[in-house]
């Protein structure tokens, strides 16, 4: 039976102790950090600008922006998600949040953060809705909800999925 592709949405932080193909979604990496990069899913305009989250009540704005962004260089954002084909496990999408001084202080504000995987996720359950899309448990708890995916799975620190999720899938 083939398995289902399965993309998990996390941080550079969360992903250490989890396996699979991993790719930073961001404009930069970590210090020391030399993964893939997708870029042109990073939070940044058709010019290579950055794209700013001004504050929660904008989180309209920016979506609107990054989609925007994302039409810019739909042929390759595209292209990708026509050849989502997991073969070495899952694959992580990687961003700082909820560990970057930005994201901090807006969970001291309001409890929940807004980061633009959750957007990618979206993205991927609209146009790969044969991938089964994951948060960690860091976007399960904290990922404002209007940026979550349409569905999605939640896995554990070692990136997998909790059994108890799943319990009455009989
Ligand atoms: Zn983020």
């Amino acid at each position: 039976m083939k398995e289902t592709p399965q993309i998990i949405l996390t941080s550079f932080h969360r992903a250490r102790k989890m396996s699979g193909d991993k790719y930073s979604i961001c404009r930069f990496q970590p210090s020391g950090s030399k993964l893939p990069e997708l870029r042109f899913l990073a939070a940044e305009d058709a010019s290579g600008c950055k794209l700013l989250i001004p504050s929660r009540l904008e989180a309209d704005q920016f979506a609107a922006a990054y989609r925007q962004a994302l039409l810019s260089r739909w042929e390759l954002v595209r292209g990708w998600l026509d050849a989502i084909n997991p073969q070495n496990g899952p694959i992580l999408l990687l961003c700082w949040c909820p560990f970057s001084e930005a994201t901090k202080a807006e969970m001291r504000a309001g409890e929940t953060f807004l980061c633009h995987s959750g957007l990618i996720g979206k993205l991927i359950n609209h146009y790969r809705p044969d991938v089964q899309v994951c948060l960690d448990e860091d976007r399960e708890a904290w990922l404002d909800v209007r940026w979550r995916p349409m569905t999605y799975e939640v896995v554990n620190s070692l990136g997998i999925i909790d059994k108890q999720q799943n319990l009455f899938c009989l």
